[in-house]
């Protein structure tokens, strides 16, 4: 708190008060009030704005650049994708690069910070598709769809762009990186074309939503479920042929006649079954089917219960024992009226690699471990594995090498493969077909109606299914140990990064990087209208590549095959058709690198992005710049958390706990409840916040955060008033300053290394810490306060005044750079506002906080005895503990402001002679120097003495941690009378005829001033 603003100590401060209310004393004109236009309000709605307008004509970030002799620094920044407003984590992420930014500008290294924007991908293709009509969207050609979504990412780019440079965040603005621009989507195919000669790229199949009814893949936001959709689900049985050396030796005798069960709701994929899968976790259990004897529902005549309809695998089974779920025996036992007598039972592990004969094939099929997508919550425990149809029994199948078959074509029938299926329709006759084939062999358990959720296409409201398709994948496999090695390389901070990115990449085989999207960079390839073999060298890609340079990716949808092929294929156009995949986002964005770092800025010095990144960018930069060059793009990665609510709860619209950071800055509807808090508000905020974790904000932290920034602002304010008639031609000489002095700049050097370090490791809490604790705290409770005295009534010119103003200047010039990166309004502000020109080294003005860069501390500062330390911190210990007994005596009435009271010192069991006799000559009254115990505890006098003094009506004592020693403090009234200047008591006060209200300080002052600052009485 600064003394300043709570209780009037001071003559100014009542000047101030009673200006206008009692007559002014004659000795008004002697005192040196506080001047400055800098106010304590920020003003920040209007002010913020103007100081970034100055920054923006005078062009700071390129000139100072320019200016600076270290060596480039580049941050090279995660596009957020152009989609929607800002939210608090975009405001967290650019905020925080703005600190490094700005410090390592401060430190004359040469920024290279290019912001960019992710444009292309789904989300803003969907937002288009959903701002028309549906017949308009079944209409809308690749190009119109294109030019909406240029037009919408552009859009979106304009207003995210203002919103960041709102923050105060440094950058080229004027020259972003756009994923959509033709410069950019050259550079990324270059990178493609280097992965394909590298052996990278390659053909395969994945299953994917697919929509026979309008014949495309579907994302799965284009999903809809509606409510009651009908399935036919049904139990089969698959005849066990081969038990495994783990399958328990016991249960051996039953593999004859034992099979296992499963369930599907989507008979037509049993064509492509391939696997079963199990749980390894999940008990499993041999049981012996058994008829109800009571019931003549079963034996002869197939039969409904509850809309059930029993199959032949019940009514004349080829088995007579089953494998299911152990947990699952009885449910099961009520859905197949029948009784399921437990025979043994074994784990799902040793179930694997048992094999089972196809129900429709002649082929086997193998028993294999799936994942907890395995439950008992339906079903049977084991499910049928048809690779070509899911997506778990994709992974699955990858696992163990399984068949991929997908027999299905893009109208949803099935092809050949099928063989006594081709031509049916999966969604319909086929399925129907699938089911009797099954009871016509005795693999139909039981069939039943199952109304679930399944997806529909949004466009059509027709159902959709899972189908393998042709997609383009990068082998990550491929390049595995580099990419590995490569992240060992990297500086991860924090450290648990690197565990995060190391199990992500090395758990992926592959990355998928096509997709049947039309607004994105084509995967430029082309295939051969018979074969359907692609055609994908170094020339037609290169090919592609330039026309793109010039005219956009548009291009592959606007020019002809002919156009886009090189020469040497032009005469056989014909035989080709171009591809209609466009690439993954994440190629897009994880490309970035090649076109904006370029080789001259290869690779950044830092990438920094939310922890989601570790399996999103970091991880899509990593790979494709290991796939073409080897190491990775960055040399430090840094993440953050996300940004919480108050109470650590996820903000979302619903509960209403969302944060804006546009109302932070501008305030919200109601300003009383959300005040317009301005940027740097903002912005301290970030640096209070641990960021690499999860991070909260809400009304009640931004108000203690806004109390942390005007306290900051009242310490600028106080140094700036005080210098008002000061310039750089009276600084004094270090060696002369008084021990106080010397002992605040050493401090002042001690602040300024730890700033630097907690900026140097990215410690931006450390550095809030430290800024807190000095500039808002210490620094108003001691040496600002106390300085009142020797800057308001210490005479103009004194040395005192003037020793204490040279210590303000550097305070002020110190710490107005030492915050600038945080808060670079309001140490611009500030700057704005000095009193006198800074000026550089080349004899420039520094105009700009910024130009005047990282102030290096004088070492001289440091230089401090060890002595003198021990005495300085013995005497703010001292300090708080005479200040309790003040209070006290405050409180009793006996005192009003410290300086009516003389304080009595006694030190007790110490043994230093010198400190004691340092003490003893610092209790002195007057005598120039203002090292003395009265100064620092802000009272008229202070007496050491030799025992406790009885006639202390108020006293107290301690222990000092400093020295070891007891500290005994009596206060009682001040002796003599208040001097009408200073409002000190001295014996003086009436012993000088002219000025017989003056103190012996204050008489020698006004004496020496010439008479017109004097009033006349
Ligand atoms: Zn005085």
């Amino acid at each position: 708190m600064l003394g300043l603003h709570s209780f009037p100590r001071s003559p100014v401060l009542a000047a101030a008060k009673n200006a206008g209310k009692q007559p002014d004393s004659r000795y008004k004109g002697t005192i040196e009030l506080p001047q400055t236009k800098f106010s304590l309000k920020a003003n920040s709605v209007t002010r913020e704005p103007e100081i970034q307008r100055f920054w923006e004509q005078k062009q700071l970030l390129e000139t100072i650049t320019q200016k600076n002799q270290g060596e480039p620094f580049t941050l090279h920044d995660g596009p957020p994708y152009a989609n929607g407003d800002l939210h608090m984590g975009h405001a967290l992420n650019k905020i925080l690069k703005d600190f490094i930014n700005r410090y390592q500008l401060l430190q004359g290294r040469k920024i290279f910070y290019v912001p960019g924007w992710d444009c292309h991908g789904l989300p803003i293709e969907l937002k288009v598709l959903q701002s028309i009509d549906a017949e308009a969207r079944m209409k809308l050609s690749p190009i119109e769809l294109r030019k909406k979504a240029a037009e919408f990412a552009l859009k979106t780019v304009d207003q995210q762009r203002s919103s960041f440079q709102r923050y105060g965040v440094w950058g080229s603005w004027n020259s972003p990186y756009l994923t959509l621009q033709p410069a950019y989507e050259a550079a990324q195919i270059g990178v493609f074309c280097q992965m394909v000669l590298n052996g990278y790229i390659y053909r395969g199949r994945k299953p994917v939503h697919w929509s026979p009814s309008s014949g495309t893949a579907l994302a799965e936001a284009e999903l809809e479920y509606p409510e009651g959709h009908t399935s036919r689900s049904m139990y089969a049985v698959f005849k066990m042929t081969f038990a495994s050396d783990k399958f328990p030796k016991e249960l051996e005798y039953l593999l004859s006649s034992l099979g296992v069960a499963i369930w599907t709701t989507t008979p037509w994929t049993i064509p492509g079954n391939t696997g079963v899968a199990v749980n390894d976790k999940l008990m499993y259990s041999v049981v012996e089917v058994v008829f109800n004897n009571d019931d003549s529902s079963l034996g002869g005549k197939k039969s409904t219960k509850a809309g059930r309809k029993y199959g032949n695998g019940l009514l004349k089974p080829v088995v007579s024992h089953l494998i299911v779920a152990a947990d699952l025996v009885s449910s099961l036992e009520d859905k197949w009226n029948v009784q399921l007598v437990v025979k043994g039972s074994c784990t799902g592990s040793a179930l694997e690699f048992c094999r089972y004969k196809h129900p429709l094939e002649n082929r086997e099929g193998v028993i294999v471990i799936g994942g907890d997508y395995i439950t008992t919550d339906s079903g049977t425990g084991l499910v049928h594995t048809a690779p070509g149809h899911g997506q778990e029994d994709f992974v699955t199948g990858q696992k163990y090498g399984l068949p991929m078959l997908s027999p299905v074509d893009d109208n949803g029938n099935f092809t050949d493969e099928a063989n006594e299926f081709a031509g049916m329709s999966v969604l319909s006759d086929g399925n129907e077909a699938v089911i009797k084939a099954l009871d016509a062999n005795s693999s139909l358990l039981m069939e039943e109606a199952y109304v679930h959720k399944y997806p529909y296409d949004w466009r059509t409201k027709k159902p959709t299914i899972f189908r393998a398709t042709e997609q383009w994948f990068a082998s990550v496999e491929g390049f595995m140990p580099l990419a590995l090695a490569a992240i060992k390389n990297v500086d991860w901070i924090p450290s648990q990064g690197e565990n995060r990115i190391t199990s992500m990449v090395s758990g992926r085989k592959e990355w998928c990087i096509s997709r049947q999207r039309a607004w994105g960079v084509p995967i430029p390839v082309f295939y051969h209208v018979d074969t359907g073999e692609p055609l994908l060298n170094e020339q037609t890609i290169s090919h592609v590549q330039a026309i793109i340079a010039q005219q956009g990716s548009d291009a592959w949808w606007s020019l002809t095959t002919e156009d886009l092929l090189p020469d040497t294929y032009k005469a056989k156009a014909s035989n080709y058709r171009k591809g209609t995949d466009t690439m993954d986002v994440w190629f897009d964005s994880g490309t970035s690198w090649a076109s904006v770092l370029g080789t001259k800025r290869w690779p950044a010095d830092v990438y920094l992005e939310g922890s989601d990144q570790h399996r999103g960018w970091f991880q899509s930069s990593l790979l494709t710049s290991v796939a073409t060059k080897g190491v990775a793009p960055y040399r430090q990665v840094l993440t953050h958390g996300f940004v919480l609510d108050e109470k650590n709860v996820k903000m979302s619209k619903s509960l209403g706990n969302v944060v804006d950071p546009r109302s932070v800055i501008e305030g919200g509807k109601n300003q009383k409840e959300q005040p317009a808090y301005g940027a740097d508000v903002l912005r301290l905020w970030v640096a209070s916040v641990d960021y690499t974790g999860d991070v909260a904000i809400g009304p009640q932290i931004l108000k203690q955060t806004a109390d942390v920034y005007r306290k900051l602002r009242g310490t600028l304010r106080y140094l700036l008033s005080n210098l008002h008639d000061w310039k750089p031609e009276l600084e004094i000489e270090y060696d002369d300053l008084p021990g106080i002095d010397k002992y605040t700049l050493f401090q002042l050097a001690s602040v300024m290394d730890s700033l630097k370090d907690s900026l140097d490791k990215y410690q931006f809490g450390k550095f809030f810490q430290s800024v807190q604790r000095y500039a808002v705290l210490d620094l108003s409770n001691f040496y600002l306060d106390i300085s009142k005295d020797r800057l308001y009534v210490g005479g103009t010119d004194s040395f005192t005044r003037r020793s204490c103003q040279a210590v303000l200047a550097s305070l002020l010039l110190y710490l107005a750079r030492g915050i600038s990166p945080v808060v670079p309004h309001l140490a611009e502000d500030a700057w704005q506002h000095l009193p006198f020109s800074y000026i550089l080294p080349d004899g420039s003005k520094a105009e700009s906080v910024f130009e005047a860069g990282w102030p290096e501390v004088d070492p001289r500062w440091r230089t401090i005895s060890d002595r003198d330390k021990k005495l300085w911190s013995l005497l703010l210990e001292l300090r708080v503990e005479v200040n309790k007994v003040l209070e006290s005596a405050r409180m009793g009435k006996l005192i009003g402001a410290n300086l009516d009271a003389k304080v009595c010192l006694h030190l007790g069991g110490e043994d230093d002679a010198l400190l004691h006799s340092t003490l003893q000559a610092m209790a002195g009254s007057e005598d120039g120097t203002v090292d003395k115990l009265h100064v620092i505890f802000l009272t008229s006098q202070v007496e050491v003495v030799d025992c406790e003094d009885a006639d202390c009506a108020y006293t107290g004592s301690c222990k000092l941690e400093g020295s070891g020693g007891r500290a005994w403090i009596g206060v009682k009234r001040a002796e003599g009378q208040k001097c009408e200047r200073c409002w000190k008591y001295s014996p003086a006060v009436g012993s000088f005829t002219l000025h017989s209200t003056l103190c012996e300080r204050c008489y020698k002052i006004v004496e020496a001033l010439q008479s017109p600052a004097l009033a006349t009485s």
